[in-house]
């Protein structure tokens, strides 16, 4: 849906001593090296700022998620040294604040309420509403659903510069609340990072089509939206990104320097064969100091070069 063009951004690494940053991984799986270099780039972009780390634990979709993956993803981090400031935020707690959030959409207009099947919905011209939004239907069962009429053409995004949004291909609406009631991505996403006072959201670029829903979420709660910075995603190939549903495989934590190496290499920094020998806690000072996100490839997607080298992707 997005393109990016690779033109400077005017934005980029702006000097802020309040700079908010977070890790919002779901427990639908284990971390993998695509995800422990996304919770590495956002932790470098907070720590380089002398800013805070959040970690959000986003688990409001229980059908998708892995027992144990919540515990699994905590150890990753602590064993990578990656340690997050405050105490970590599940979703699942916050039910009542994204009611709450529901409720003044609703109290301004923006929502209505939807018992179409997937089926029904794809068929609804893109630019329209579906028939439900006329009928002033019950909450029982039906999805709540965000009128998506001010659409946004595109971003500035800190690492990739303009991205331009496909708006021909926009839905007239998006859930923020499912028929089962479960809480939707996008509001969820939204309402926690305005109550965290996140002040850029840095994450993979695998998320950058979410941020048109999210812009328009940000608009309509009248609050100013955070930075953006999507660092490119881990692919085995062109198109083909290592995910918890293609079964990449796990972080080993008793291998978190090559681990650490290997991730900091793939952002861009260069460390020496010295320091390679060191410790996590030296890697990731060092790390720290020298980190320019500048460094990174401003792509959408990079190839992992340890293909063929390593076990561990
Ligand atoms: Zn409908």
């Amino acid at each position: 849906m997005a393109t990016a063009l690779h033109s400077p951004s005017t934005n980029r690494l702006t000097p802020n001593k309040g700079y908010v940053g977070r890790f919002a991984p779901s427990p639908s799986g284990h971390l993998h090296f695509g995800s422990l270099v996304t919770a590495l780039g956002s932790f470098l972009q907070a720590k380089s700022q002398n800013g805070q780390w959040l970690l959000r634990i986003e688990d409001i979709d229980p059908p998708r998620e892995v027992a144990g993956a919540t515990d699994s993803i905590l150890n990753c981090l602590e064993a990578h040294h990656l340690f997050w400031d405050g105490e970590v935020i599940y979703q699942s707690d916050r039910s009542e604040l994204y009611n709450q959030k529901i409720q003044y959409l609703a109290s301004q207009g923006l929502t209505y309420h939807c018992r179409c099947t997937r089926k029904q919905l794809a068929i609804v011209p893109q630019n329209q509403l579906c028939d439900c939004a006329d009928q002033n239907l019950s909450i029982a069962n039906s999805a709540i659903r965000f009128k998506h009429h001010d659409v946004q053409k595109g971003f500035n995004d800190n690492l990739l510069g303009r991205v331009n949004f496909n708006t021909q291909h926009i839905p007239a609406q998006f859930a923020i609340k499912r028929k089962d009631q479960l809480f939707a991505y996008q509001l969820a996403v939204v309402v926690d990072d305005i109550q965290q006072g996140i002040t850029e959201v840095a994450r993979g670029a695998d998320l950058i089509d979410a941020t048109l829903f999210q812009l328009a979420l940000y608009q309509a709660f009248d609050t100013p939206a955070p930075q953006f910075l999507h660092f490119p995603v881990v692919v085995t190939a062109p198109g083909k990104k290592l995910s918890k549903q293609n079964h990449a495989v796990p972080v080993n934590n008793l291998e978190a320097r090559e681990n650490l190496i290997n991730a900091i290499e793939f952002l861009g920094l260069s460390p020496s064969i010295q320091l390679k020998k060191g410790s996590v806690a030296d890697i990731l000072e060092w790390a720290i100091q020298v980190w320019n996100v500048n460094a990174v490839a401003a792509k959408t997607e990079c190839i992992d070069n340890r293909i063929g080298q390593s076990d561990s992707i």
